[in-house]
Parts: structure tokens; sequence; C-alpha cells
């Protein structure tokens, strides 16, 4: 996995710092430089990147620390801390949590997946209802894709497959109006008595034009869901950050998922994403199987990283 990779090369340039005899600015500024490189081959963006070493840079001020400081503890923290505030943006930031489904919760909780076509978000949706369902929530899937011919029966048949019960529509053409449905009938009807997680797939298209953004605002508004996930596949490397604020733009998004990780993307496309809509990759999609979806902590991988 391509963060796996990034981790490394961190890990390395953290290394190479801690065996220099003495940490004077020239070691900090060559650590500054590595790290660069390393996010800079990742595909995360340049402005990103400068961002990222701007404030290692002011929190590593050798000057003003203290004698006696540790300078490679407190060079090794300034850069665990700048990433993962580049992986969680919301930590520490005043802003809530990011919203976490609770099983057999009344009424159920609605998360809406948003993003292009081809990005993966049918196949997230039945992956992430399939992963709730195997930790115990009684899931149920929407379909409100109207636009997208095979949408439909594409999730009616992988919810079937995974015995998770489904709602769309072959005759409506609103999506608003099949989304609202489809999460009535799983929180008011008797037969779906249970159910406690209620994921809505939506349209997408090729780009982020303004005709998918206003469905997503009116879907958003209409079935006012607990958590919008945002879909985005990995190897659209750097045009990720402004994609990501297109929808961020219209729909409150509170999570990423990113796909196809299992293929050559860097990854930095991913970490752009996270940049622009503040919010934090929650999952991440390895393979087209069902099971194919991992959960992603930021605060662990930065953990597990630097040890
Ligand atoms: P949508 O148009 O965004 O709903 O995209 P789909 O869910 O139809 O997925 C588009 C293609 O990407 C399909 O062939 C999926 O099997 C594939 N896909 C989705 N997620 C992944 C993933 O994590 N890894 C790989 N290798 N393929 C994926």
């Amino acid at each position: 996995m391509v963060l796996a990779q990034l981790g490394e090369s961190l890990v390395g340039a953290l290394a190479r710092m801690a065996k220099a005899t003495v940490v004077d600015d020239k070691v900090v500024l060559d650590c500054l430089n590595d790290v660069s490189r390393a996010l800079l081959q990742a595909d995360v963006r340049f402005e990103t990147v400068r961002a990222v070493q701007a404030s290692i840079r002011s929190a590593v001020n050798l000057q003003s620390l203290a004698a006696g400081t540790d300078r490679r503890r407190a060079i090794k923290h300034a850069v665990v801390d700048e990433l993962r505030r580049m992986l969680d943006p919301a930590a520490g930031s005043g802003k809530p949590p990011c919203f976490v489904p609770r099983k057999g919760r009344k009424p159920a909780s609605v998360v809406m997946f948003v993003g292009l076509q081809g990005s993966g978000k049918t196949t997230t949706c039945v992956k992430y209802a399939d992963y709730h369902r195997r930790t115990g929530f009684s899931p149920a899937l929407v379909c409100a894709d109207t636009f997208r011919a095979g949408a439909l029966d594409q999730l009616r048949q992988n919810a079937a497959k995974a015995g998770i019960p489904f709602y769309g529509s072959y005759t409506e053409s609103d999506p608003v109006r099949v989304a609202v449905e489809g999460v009535d009938r799983f929180r008011n009807d008797q037969a779906a008595e249970g159910c406690d997680l209620i994921v809505v797939d939506t349209s997408g298209r090729h780009s982020q034009e303004a005709a998918l953004l206003e469905e997503m605002r009116q879907l958003a508004e209409a079935t006012r869901p607990d958590l919008v996930v945002l879909v985005m596949d990995a190897s659209i490397g750097q045009a990720a950050f402004h994609q990501a604020l297109a929808f961020k733009q219209s729909v409150e998004v509170g999570a990423v998922i990113v796909t196809k990780m299992d293929g050559h993307a860097k990854g930095g496309g991913a970490l752009s994403a996270v940049a622009a809509t503040k919010s934090p990759v929650i999952f991440i999609g390895t393979g087209e199987h069902i099971a194919d979806l991992e959960a992603f902590d930021a605060r662990s991988f930065v953990s597990r990283l630097l040890g």
C-alpha cells in the first residue's frame, strides 16, 4: 500500500536525522528536505507540502529551544504532529469528530455517499454496508442514482449477494424522491424493524459539474444524512483537491473513502482530498471484492509509523 511507502520514507528521514552527531540547522534543513521529497513523491500537492514544511520549521526553531532540550525528539514530534494534522485536520481543531454509526440506533443513521462516476462509489456503498453487517449492524441500501443506466441493477444484485435489504425504483426518475422514500421505508416500515444504518448511493458524473453538485445538495437537504462520505479514486492524483473542494462546497462532507489503493496510485491525492474537505479518511478500498475494505485510522497509522 502506497501510504505505507510514504511512511517508510518518513521513517527513513527521521532515522537519518537521529544519526547525526550534532543536530544543527543543517540537519533540520536536510530532514525537512527529506520529508518534503517523500510527500511530493507520494503525489501530495506542492502547496500542502510547503505548508507542512513551514509549520515544522517554525515548531523546531533550534535557537528558541531551551538549553538541554532533546533536539532529535523535538524534531520527531514536530514531524509527527504535522503528519497527524495532515491526515486528520479536524483533530484538535474544535470541529466535532467524524460521525460513527451506532448499533441499534433509532432512528437508523443515514450515511450518504457522493463521488464522481467510476470512483467506486456503488461498490464502496455495498462494502461499507457489508462491513457493518459483519460487525453486528442491520444495514440497508438505497439507490438514489437515477442517472446511470445499470446503477440500480448493480446495487440491487450486490445487495442481494451480501444479504442486505435494498430499496430502489425502476420508474421514479427523481433521485430526491427515491432517496426520501427509501430512508422512510427503512426507518419506519414494520418490515424493516431493526434497521440501524441506511446507506444511500447517489449519482455520479464524469466531472464535478454544477448539475451533479446541485443534486447532491438537494439530496442532503431532503434526507438529512448523519454523515456524507466522499468516495475518491486514489489514482486521480492532484486533481483530487479541486474535486473534493467542489463537493465540499455543496454538501457537508464528513469523511473520505479512498478506493483502488491496491493499484499503482501513490495515495497523495487522498491526502489532498483530506486537506480540501478537512475530513479524515475512514476506510480505504483495496480491491473489487466486497471484503476489500480496510478501516483507516490516522492516529494509529502515524503512531505505528513512528513507533
Ligand atoms: P461508481 O461509478 O463510482 O459507482 O463506480 P463503481 O462502484 O461502479 O466502480 C467502478 C469500477 O471500480 C468497478 O469496476 C469496481 O469493481 C472498481 N473498484 C471499486 N473499488 C475498487 C477498489 O478498491 N479496487 C479496485 N481494484 N477496483 C475497485
